[in-house]
C-alpha cells in the first residue's frame, strides 16, 4: 500500500514552522524535495567539490565518477541503452533549444515541423525562431495525437510533442507515435515528457522517440539540472550550439574540434551539486511504491475534479476545464466573470498555492478563448484534507467576494473620461476599519470603482513587475499653474485595480513636486499593506510607484 502520509514525512519543507498549514498544489510547476535530495546536493559542497573532468586530483576524480555515476542511472532511469545518450542540460527549455537549434541544419525552405497545441512555450517558440532562420513551416496536429499518423507528410521532418499538457495534465497517447515512426524513417521524433517523468512509466527503449526531454524538478529533484535522451545515431546528427570549455578537442586561434556526445553538448562547468541532487532524485523515485502512488495521485485528481464539480454547479459562471480520465494530475477552471488573479491572491493569503496564468501556453489559451487558468496540480504528497481546504476556500471566495466583482464594461475608449474615477475614494475610510479581512474586503471594492477599459489592453500600457495584469495611461494636463498628472488604470486583478485605486487616489491631479513630497512607505505602513499584503503583491504597489515616478520625472 502507499502511504502518502509517510510519503510526505521525506519533504522537510512542510515541517518548517512556517509552512504548517501550507497547502501545495502547485507540483506541475515544481515539486519539493525529500531531505535525501537536499542531503546529496549538500554533500556535494562539504565532501566533493571540485570541478569534473580535471582529473589531476582526487577530489576531481570523484567528481567525475560522480557525474558519470548520475549519467548511467539517468541512462537506466529512462530506459537508454548507452550512458552517451544522455546529455546533462540546465532544463527541459534548453534542451528543446538545443534540439531546435541543433536540427536547424536538417531543414530546408517548406519543410514541415509539426507540433500540437498544447506546447508549452518552451516547446513552440524555439521552432518558431528555427522555421523563421530555414523558411521551414510549423503545422499543428489538428484534433488528438491518434491523428497524428494523418497529418505528416513527404515534407514533415520534425515532430515534437509533449507528453501531457502541462495546462490540462491531458496525457497524449505515445503509443501513436511508435507506430507512425516505423512509417517515416527520416523524420526526427521529440518527446517533451517534462510532466510525466516519475509520474507514469516511461521507458525510451520502446522506440517512441528520437529524442525526450525533462526536468528533474519536476519530479522531486532539484532545480538547474536537465535531461536530453537522444538515441546514439540522432545524437550524432544534432549541432552543437553552446561552445566553450569541456567540449574541445583542439582549439586553434581560427578553428576548433569538438569532442563526441554527449560532452560536445555540455560546455562549461556542469552543475555538479545539482547533479548530485539528481543522483539521490532517481534513487528516490525508484525507491517508491510507484504503482500504488500512481493510484494514489488518480483518487486524488478524481476527487479534486469531483469537488470542482460541486463547484461549478453551484457557481455557474465558473468553467471546470478539465476531466478526471487519463489525467496527469492536474485540475483547471476558468471563468468570465471572475478574475483568475484574483482567485489566486484569495488562496495565496490563506496559504494555499496554486498557479494562475497562461501557464507559459498562451497559443493553447488562445484557441480556448481564455486569458487565465486556475491551475491545481497534485502530487502524492498531498492529501485528501488539502483538497478539502481549497475547495473550502474557493466556494468562501466566491460566496463572499461575488457581489464585488461583476464590475461594468466601460465602451467610451477615451481615456479622459475616466479621469473622475477615482476621485470619491477617501483612504481615511480604510484606517478606521480594524480587521485585515475587512480591510481586504475594502481593497476590493475599491477595485469596484475601476471600470474595464479593454481597449487600454495593450502591450504599451503594460506595467512590468505586477503578478497580475496592470494597465496604466497618463493624461497630462498643461495650464499657466503648471503640469499636473492623472493616471488611469485597468487591471485582471480586483485587488491589484484596488491596491493601484489606493496609490492613485494620492497622486492624481497633482504636480510632479506634490506626488515627489508624500511619504508613501508612512503611507503604506499606515494602511498596514506592508504588514499584511504577501510580497508580490506589494511588490506589485513597489512596480506601479516606479512606473509612477518614471513618468513624471
Ligand atoms: N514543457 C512542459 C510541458 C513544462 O510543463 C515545462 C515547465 N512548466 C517546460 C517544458 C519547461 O521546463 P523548465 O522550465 O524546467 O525548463
Amino acid at each position: 500500500m502507499f502511504d502518502p502520509i509517510q510519503f510526505k514525512s521525506n519533504f522537510p519543507l512542510f515541517f518548517q514552522k512556517e509552512n504548517q498549514s501550507l497547502v501545495y498544489l502547485d507540483n506541475a510547476a515544481t515539486t519539493q524535495k525529500p531531505q535525501c535530495v537536499i542531503d546529496a546536493v549538500t554533500d556535494f559542497y562539504i565532501t566533493k567539490n571540485a570541478n569534473a573532468n580535471r582529473a589531476s586530483h582526487r577530489l576531481a576524480r570523484s567528481a567525475t565518477n560522480l557525474l558519470e555515476g548520475v549519467r548511467q542511472k539517468s541512462a537506466d532511469f529512462l530506459g537508454a541503452r548507452y550512458k552517451d545518450e544522455i546529455v546533462f542540460t540546465a532544463g527541459a527549455t534548453e534542451s528543446l533549444n538545443f534540439l531546435a537549434q541543433g536540427l536547424s541544419h536538417q531543414l530546408n525552405k517548406g519543410d514541415e515541423i509539426l507540433l500540437s497545441v498544447y506546447e508549452h512555450h518552451a516547446n513552440l517558440v524555439p521552432w518558431q525562431v528555427i522555421a523563421k532562420e530555414t523558411g521551414a513551416k510549423l503545422v499543428f496536429i489538428s484534433g488528438d495525437f491518434e491523428s497524428v499518423g494523418n497529418q505528416l507528410t513527404s515534407k514533415t521532418r520534425i515532430v515534437s510533442c509533449t507528453a501531457a499538457s502541462n495546462v490540462f495534465g491531458k496525457i497524449s497517447d505515445v503509443d501513436f507515435f511508435k507506430n507512425v515512426k516505423d512509417k517515416f524513417p527520416g523524420v526526427f521524433f521529440i518527446i517533451d515528457a517534462s510532466q510525466v517523468i516519475g509520474k507514469i512509466p516511461v521507458n525510451v527503449k520502446d522506440n517512441f522517440c528520437d529524442f525526450l526531454v525533462c526536468s528533474p524538478h519536476k519530479f522531486y529533484g532539484p532545480t538547474g539540472i536537465g535531461l536530453l535522451y537522444g538515441r546514439k545515431d540522432c545524437l550524432s546528427r544534432l549541432r552543437v550550439s553552446k561552445f566553450g570549455g569541456e567540449m574541445i578537442k583542439n582549439v586553434d586561434l581560427l578553428d576548433s574540434s569538438y569532442v563526441e556526445p554527449p560532452y560536445s553538448f555540455e560546455a562549461g562547468t556542469s552543475p555538479l551539486a545539482s547533479i548530485a541532487g539528481l543522483g539521490a532524485c532517481i534513487d528516490f523515485v525508484e525507491r517508491q511504491y510507484k504503482k500504488g502512488m500512481l493510484e494514489y495521485e488518480k483518487k486524488l485528481i478524481n476527487y479534486v475534479h469531483e469537488k470542482l464539480s460541486v463547484l461549478v454547479s453551484d457557481f455557474p459562471e465558473v468553467n471546470l476545464l478539465t476531466s478526471p480520465r487519463n489525467n496527469i494530475g492536474i485540475a483547471a477552471i476558468s471563468s468570465d466573470k471572475y478574475s483568475m488573479a484574483d482567485i489566486g491572491f484569495w488562496l495565496d493569503e490563506q496559504d494555499v498555492a496554486v498557479r494562475v496564468g497562461d501557464h507559459c501556453a498562451q497559443p493553447l489559451l488562445k484557441s480556448l478563448n481564455l486569458t487565465a487558468v486556475l491551475r491545481v496540480s497534485v502530487a502524492p504528497y498531498n492529501t485528501f484534507e488539502d483538497i478539502d481546504v481549497l475547495f473550502s476556500c474557493l466556494c468562501d471566495f466566491f460566496n463572499s467576494n461575488s457581489e464585488c466583482l461583476d464590475v461594468a464594461l466601460a465602451t467610451d475608449k477615451k481615456v479622459s473620461n475616466y479621469k473622475d474615477e477615482l476621485s470619491a475614494i477617501n483612504y481615511h475610510d480604510l484606517l478606521t476599519i480594524r480587521s485585515w479581512g475587512n480591510r481586504y474586503k475594502k481593497i476590493l471594492s475599491l477595485g469596484k470603482l475601476v471600470n474595464k477599459k479593454p481597449f487600454l489592453h495593450n502591450n504599451e500600457s503594460l506595467v512590468s513587475g505586477c503578478e497580475a495584469k496592470l494597465w496604466i495611461n497618463t493624461i497630462v494636463d498643461k495650464s499657466q499653474n503648471g503640469t499636473v498628472f492623472t493616471f488611469v488604470i485597468d487591471s485582471d486583478s480586483m485587488v491589484v485595480k484596488g491596491l493601484a485605486a489606493l496609490i492613485l487616489c494620492r497622486v492624481n491631479a497633482k504636480s510632479a513636486t506634490q506626488i515627489k513630497s508624500i511619504d508613501f512607505d508612512a503611507y503604506f505602513s499606515e494602511l498596514g499593506l506592508e504588514k499584511y499584503l504577501s510580497e508580490s503583491r506589494f511588490s506589485g504597489m513597489q512596480a506601479l510607484l516606479k512606473h509612477i515616478f518614471l513618468t513624471i520625472k
